[in-house]
């Protein structure tokens, strides 16, 4: 018999907390973790967990790579953080004959045009939409457009460059302001294809929600579904609350539910880890967005599973590992649990955040953690993509996910950050953005 413990492959360009979190389950389980990232130069081993340095971008060649490593060590479960490294899990997992979702499936969902496309030639409910070329003469782009709409790069994700225009002067606006974000380094250094146009999209108004979920052979089984109860009306779009269970009918729940397993299918995605976005209005269910990955940042904190209380970075992890599920693991707890992404209210540089012991103490606060590091530019959205912390709640008494929402609006009230001006002023595409 093969006593062996199992090697997961993480591939994370963070090495931060979600990383830990994922690998310290996956250590529970007995396995054995290996990192790869692209992120190497940009750190000092911080657990001495010496990382298969990768080029995400470079998808085929970071499987040669991948392959290489496992030649001497061998990998039995993949998983992939974050939105970029997905391509080289795909193209490893192919090359290791490990179930995994299709290379072409992961380079589908990923690409936002592609993505659209997809899913409109599946007879999926998704705006209208179409691009052009960063270079293309804005006042050539114009008559095409219909108003109101949002203007995005394909290739960011957590809202980075995200822009609702309701007419002209605010479309030639927004199109500067995502071409001189696209154009500045810390978005050129990914290399990713793609960055050389924008997306055009009729906006979708109605009220907003994330789907976690697990799929097995194509199949989606949902772990929670997640109301925004803050309106996401733009100009930008960073996200705030989520709180899980929805308060949508049962009839609206089951739409989405029947429109994600529709876009999986028509994405062709088939295992692992789901993170979806739709909006909701009279007409039903419309797609914003799907990830073949575990929600960002710290917010799978917000979920824990079975009778065990299982958190769901283990959850994945056993999934990921093929451990078969104990009865009752899939599902979430019973209590209503939130997180409160803690926006950007201006682009400075932090320096300090007051009020925290008195926000821990609200009723309902489960815990605070604050992910900006002292003396850091951290950029407001559209520009931005990392939040200055996350606030977690959890209902024990019967208030329901009302009294969760309630519970994070008076934690966050009672925080005062120092943000301070960045002088001089520099031109916009040398403005320095960080990445947490
Ligand atoms: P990302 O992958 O960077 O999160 P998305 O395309 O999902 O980018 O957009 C981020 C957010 O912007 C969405 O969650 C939504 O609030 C808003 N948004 C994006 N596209 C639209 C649209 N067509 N209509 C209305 N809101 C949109």
């Amino acid at each position: 018999m093969n006593t062996q413990p199992k090697r997961l492959l993480l591939l994370t360009s963070k090495l931060g907390y979600q990383a830990r979190a994922f690998a310290d389950a996956a250590r529970r389980l007995g396995a054995d973790v290996l990192f790869a990232t692209d992120r190497c130069r940009q750190l000092d081993d911080p657990w001495r967990d010496a990382a298969l340095p990768l080029h995400f971008e470079r998808p085929a060649e970071a499987a040669v790579e991948i392959a290489r490593a496992a030649a001497h060590a061998t990998i039995q479960a993949i998983l992939a953080l974050g939105d970029r490294p997905l391509a080289a899990a795909a193209h490893a997992a192919r090359a290791l004959g490990l179930p995994y979702n299709s290379p072409e499936s992961v380079d589908t969902a990923r690409n936002k045009l592609r993505q659209r496309q997809a899913l409109r030639a599946a007879g999926l409910p998704v705006p209208d939409f179409f691009s052009f070329a960063l270079d293309e003469d804005v006042e050539h782009v114009l008559p095409r457009v219909h108003f109101p709409c949002v203007v995005k790069p394909l290739m960011l994700s957590m809202s980075q460059g995200v822009v609702r225009a309701n007419d002209a002067a605010e479309f030639r606006t927004a199109a500067a302001r995502i071409r001189a974000l696209v154009e500045s380094p810390e978005v050129q250094v990914t290399r990713e294809e793609g960055l050389d146009q924008l997306l055009v999209e009729g906006f979708i108004p109605g009220g907003e929600v994330a789907l976690e979920g697990l799929l097995e052979d194509g199949r989606l089984h949902p772990l929670a579904l997640f109301d925004k109860p803050d309106p996401l009306e733009g100009p930008y779009f960073e996200e705030t609350i989520y709180v899980t269970p929805s308060s949508l009918p049962a009839a609206v729940q089951d739409a989405i539910m029947s429109c994600a397993q529709r876009s999986i299918a028509a994405l062709g995605l088939t295992r692992g880890p789901l993170h979806a976005e739709f909006r909701i209005n009279a007409q039903g269910p419309w797609v914003l967005e799907l990830q073949p990955r575990p929600i960002g940042g710290l917010c799978a904190r917000a979920l824990r599973f079975g009778p065990q209380h299982m958190p769901l970075e283990e959850l994945l992890a056993r999934h990921a590992l093929g451990l078969p599920p104990e009865p009752g693991d899939l599902e979430r707890e019973p209590a209503a649990s939130g997180v409160m992404m803690i926006p950007v209210p201006r682009s400075g540089i932090f320096e300090g955040v007051e009020g925290l012991e008195e926000a821990a103490r609200v009723p309902g606060i489960e815990s605070l953690e604050i992910t900006a590091r002292p003396h850091d530019y951290v950029a407001a959205w559209p520009e931005g993509s990392s939040y200055l912390g996350f606030i977690f709640a959890r209902d024990s008494g019967l208030g329901g996910p009302a009294a969760v929402e309630s519970a994070l609006r008076a934690a966050h009230a009672l925080l005062r950050f120092d943000l301070r001006p960045r002088l001089p002023v520099e031109h916009p595409a040398a403005r320095r953005m960080t990445h947490g």
